[in-house]
């Protein structure tokens, strides 16, 4: 399935599906909870169509052996790889492992697909090791990369791709899509936190984020007024929603530095303006931006590194707040 942000690309795949113009190695650009997974996987199916997708008006039958075993998710040239969780890195292996795949002959007698969710997640060995497969394709082998930004995916991997961008809707675009899912009226601040992508948006209100986070805020605000209380009550919501909550508070931060700069207006927290603006009066610019930074570099860590004691280096963070003369 489909969703109304992704037609736009998807009709310029047909167009080159088409044409049999299409490019061995295709890159989306697409954050998280954008839906790229169903995009990609409706590409591969209709790649994978035994009855052409071209005869069917460029979408898969839905009929044909090939679309029966894709359903099933047991098609024999259609392989997936991705990151073991969240935060962990495509590893070299994976990486020879597709390679074997492009040069194995098609189960079925038509193209192999190879899908590569988070390739901006591979090392650099596993870049490196995919870059010599991409320089030389095997015919009849698609890839089909996925990646939420450009920033840490190797140059060389990508100048070997087709490059599209998958553009999120606007935000009251997205607030308009997630309401009709949940049957509900949202927060646009919960769509701005969600870098306005649906599906994010959607899962972030549905596993009760929203609710979590709106407490999370509420404690953080109480706490950055002298003389400090409830540290620990912080450092505990924090930790037990994940690293993540960092991000979110470091936007928190960004809407404060703002509005001490005097602009009230597109702050991501445009329904808790009285909580940035009593946040922005007590803090100096300094302390903002030098924990504002902090709290990006904590993230990264705790991204990069998940064994580490989150609880301790979150308080660690939150003392920064108290040093400051
Ligand atoms: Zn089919």
């Amino acid at each position: 399935m489909l969703y109304p942000w992704q037609q736009k690309v998807w009709q310029g795949w047909q167009q080159l599906l088409a044409q049999g113009r299409m490019h061995h190695a295709v890159l989306l650009v697409a954050p998280h909870g954008s839906g790229r997974e169903a995009l990609a996987r409706h590409l591969s199916k209709t790649v994978l169509c035994r009855n052409g997708a071209a005869a069917m008006g460029g979408e898969p039958c839905g009929i044909c052996h090939g679309c029966k075993l894709f359903e099933a998710g047991t098609h024999p040239d259609f392989h997936l790889i991705a990151p073991a969780q969240e935060g962990k890195q495509i590893g070299v292996d994976a990486v020879r492992q597709c390679n074997r795949w492009a040069v194995e002959t098609s189960q079925l007698g038509g193209e192999r697909i190879i899908l590569i969710d988070g390739a901006d997640a591979m090392g650099e060995a596993a870049a490196n090791a995919l870059l010599k497969t991409l320089e030389e394709p095997p015919s009849g082998c698609q890839f089909i990369l996925l990646a939420s930004s450009l920033d840490n995916l190797l140059p060389t991997i990508n100048s070997r791709c087709n490059k599209w961008r998958l553009a999120m809707p606007q935000e009251q675009e997205t607030k308009r899509w997630v309401e009709k899912q949940l049957m509900q009226s949202i927060k646009l601040e919960t769509v701005r936190l969600n870098g306005s992508a649906p599906i994010a948006t959607q899962q972030f209100i549905e596993q009760g984020q929203d609710i979590r986070y709106a407490k999370l805020l509420a404690s953080f605000a109480e706490f950055l007024r002298p003389p400090f209380f409830g540290l620990y009550d912080v450092a505990g919501l924090c930790t037990k929603e994940g690293h993540h909550s960092l991000k979110w508070l470091s936007y928190f931060l960004v809407d404060c530095m703002k509005w001490q700069q005097g602009v009230t207006s597109h702050l991501v927290h445009s329904e808790s303006l009285p909580l940035v603006e009593q946040a922005a009066g007590v803090m100096t610019p300094m302390i903002l931006l030098e924990q504002t930074r902090q709290a990006n570099n904590l993230y990264q860590k705790l991204e990069r590194h998940p064994g580490l004691n989150t609880e301790l280096l979150i308080v660690d963070w939150l003392t920064g707040f108290m040093n400051h003369p």
